[in-house]
């Protein structure tokens, strides 16, 4: 890792416990391989995502270190990241709007591993403008009949419960949240392939019934619960984009050291070396505004819409730079199917997509500039 100057000591030695829990995972492992989550589940990383008081390993969540561990985890493995950082996703409403017994029967199994959550709010026709969604969940006598088509949702199919966005009235204020166990009568999962290694799908729901107490907070809290999450991770994906784009780097560097061409290491080329450079440039720079992000974040201040969409913004379009320049760097081997370089050029694609699309990101930057 670069430079950390706004991580604490308790930070780094988190990493180092990262860097090697993490260094056990193949960079070619797929999400299918029932080891990868195995893996994730018995490192001591899902404690991170809830407070101690319910079997969490600090006081509150700690951005800078989900920040880290996603960083060592997308360093190695992208579908490893992806697992743990929807875990995450999916427990947080309820965390943050959830009554108490909800959170003492949920969230100490998301800390032991024990259950893995999905966030379910894109649709078909509800992506960036997410309050077009148009999946309803209507009262009944004992609790709720859910009914739409959820999209793109990571950890669809192997997740245990999913975390669902549907409409019980008009307008922003009419979406809530509610918990539903994936092995609900009504629910079914089909299966995406995508660009790089992402367990996702779409999830259907067809009169799907749940008690009143899967409803997340108060009716039409959703949106409130659902961006105060996003809040928390936007800035953890750039995080991963860091760690994708140091793997990048390393193995770009450790590549110009020992490929030979006219005689000598391609290092010491200068175009070669001025690639290496542009990289560690936007490398520091990336992971100080992620690590800028997180820190006011852990500081206290209650949103950091701005500050984690400059960093998301800014880290996942510098590590798709810094992975096409790398991958440059190893030639033709750069591109051979299953090498790393090739993997995480197809990895990092989706980064500038999920959790708000770069252009989004762009917008709401320009608006609070503007509000300002
Ligand atoms: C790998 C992956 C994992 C995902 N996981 C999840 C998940 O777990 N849960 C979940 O709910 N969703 C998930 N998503 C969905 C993701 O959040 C959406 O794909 C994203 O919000 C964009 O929506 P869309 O794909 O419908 O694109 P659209 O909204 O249709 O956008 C298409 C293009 O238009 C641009 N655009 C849209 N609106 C504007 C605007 N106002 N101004 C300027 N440009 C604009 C976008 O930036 C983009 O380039 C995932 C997506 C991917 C690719």
């Amino acid at each position: 890792m670069g430079h950390t100057p706004l991580l604490t000591d308790a930070h780094r030695a988190l990493l180092a416990t990262a860097q090697t829990a993490a260094a056990k995972l193949e960079p070619t492992q797929p999400w299918t391989d029932p080891q990868l989550a195995c893996h994730v589940a018995g490192t001591p990383f899902y404690p991170y995502l809830v407070p101690q008081a319910f079997g969490g390993a600090l006081p509150g969540v700690d951005v800078r270190s989900l920040c880290v561990i996603r960083e060592a985890l997308a360093y190695r493995n992208a579908a490893a990241d992806s697992l743990y950082a929807v875990q995450g996703l999916g427990s947080h409403p309820v965390l943050l709007g959830g009554s108490d017994a909800q959170k003492q029967a949920l969230l100490p199994d998301v800390a032991a591993g024990k259950t893995l959550f999905a966030f379910a709010l894109t649709e078909p026709d509800a992506g960036s403008d997410v309050q077009a969604l148009s999946t309803r969940a209507v009262k009944e006598q004992d609790g709720y009949r859910l009914d739409g088509l959820k999209r793109f949702i990571s950890n669809a199919g192997i997740a245990t419960h999913y975390t669902v966005f549907a409409r019980t009235g008009e307008g922003t204020k009419g979406i809530s949240a509610f918990v539903v166990p994936g092995k609900t009568k009504g629910l079914s999962v089909t299966k995406l392939e995508m660009l790089g290694e992402h367990p996702i799908g779409e999830v259907k729901l067809e009169n799907v019934r749940v008690g009143a107490d899967a409803l997340i907070g108060a009716e039409g809290a959703g949106l409130k619960l659902a961006l105060g999450t996003l809040d928390v991770f936007r800035t953890t994906v750039g995080a991963a984009a860091v760690g994708m784009a140091q793997r990048a780097q390393d193995e770009a560097l450790a590549y110009a050291k020992t490929r030979k061409q006219f005689g000598a290491p391609l290092g010491e080329l200068p175009s070669v070396q001025a690639l290496l450079a542009e990289n560690a440039v936007e490398l520091d720079a990336a992971r100080l505004l992620v690590h800028q992000a997180a820190l006011v974040k852990d500081q206290g201040q209650a949103r950091v819409t701005y500050e984690a969409a400059v960093a998301k913004l800014f880290a996942t379009e510098a590590a798709q730079r810094i992975i096409d320049r790398s991958l440059q760097i190893h030639g033709g081997n750069g591109v051979v199917k299953g090498s790393v370089p090739e993997r995480l050029y197809r990895d990092i694609r989706a980064l500038r997509i999920y959790e708000g699309a770069s252009e989004v990101q762009r917008l709401v930057i320009a608006r609070h500039l503007l509000q300002g």
